[in-house]
């Protein structure tokens, strides 16, 4: 009963997804500008995940949550075989739970934390936690996820100009992020704020060139890569990369 709901949910969110294709095919646009977030054009499966993603999102912002697909029957469903719609590279900060923003259930989203969501440089353990759900899981999406206010980030910025790191590892994470905060330093804006979504894009466009699992996934159309940044104060997601 349980794995019929969850097949019918997947049934559910892929003809979504081919529905929401059809519409932009007839130039219905202005239906899809119900979603809370603008959407790159993606393959179909990839589409109908981050939908999926963006209207728990919006469920979340808007104080309806539905907490789906968490009951004991939900769990021992999926206790033999997992088969997540999308992996999100998240944060470890304690704000940025990716079950909870995106109202997803058991199951449902293969969740990657580092602090910073660090991918360049962030070696084996990371990359092939990301791989193992492309090539073992076959989620057709990744999402790369940052957030407002990121202490990671922040130490990168304070650290670049004061010329020292924090302790031990710390200091190493740290100088992963510090070629982003390099680089846009003088661009106009907030410096925080730019290097947040520059340290997203860095890790989907490291995403995107990482042989051999991802970037023929990619480049096959089975595998979308997207990034986005989540707001502390409002809770919403919006797409950056
Ligand atoms: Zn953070």
């Amino acid at each position: 009963m349980q794995r019929n709901d969850r097949l019918s949910r997947r049934q559910f969110v892929r003809s979504a997804g081919a529905a929401a294709a059809a519409l932009a095919v007839s130039g219905r646009a202005e239906l899809r500008a119900e979603t809370p977030a603008s959407r790159p054009a993606l393959p179909l499966a990839a589409d109908a995940a981050l939908r999926d993603l963006l209207e728990g999102n919006e469920r979340f912002v808007a104080g309806r949550l539905m907490h789906p697909r968490r009951s004991p029957a939900d769990f021992a469903a999926v206790a033999a075989v997992q088969r997540p719609d999308a992996i999100v590279v998240g944060c470890a900060d304690a704000r940025v739970s990716p079950e909870v923003l995106f109202d997803q259930g058991v199951g449902d989203l293969f969740v990657v934390r580092v602090a910073g969501n660090v991918v360049h440089g962030a070696g084996p353990i990371v990359k092939g936690s990301i791989e193992y759900g492309v090539a073992e899981l076959g989620a057709p999406l990744i999402m790369v996820l940052g957030h407002s206010n990121c202490g990671a980030v922040k130490a990168a910025v304070k650290h670049i100009d004061a010329h020292d790191l924090p302790p031990g590892a710390i200091g190493e994470l740290v100088r992963l992020i510090e070629p982003v905060v390099a680089r846009v330093r003088n661009d106009p804006g907030n410096l925080l704020e730019n290097a947040i979504v520059a340290n997203v894009s860095t890790g989907v466009e490291r995403l995107k060139s990482l042989d051999p699992v991802i970037a023929p996934a990619v480049k096959a159309g089975k595998l979308a890569i997207v990034g986005a940044t989540y707001d502390l104060n409002t809770g919403r997601v919006r797409i950056v990369a």
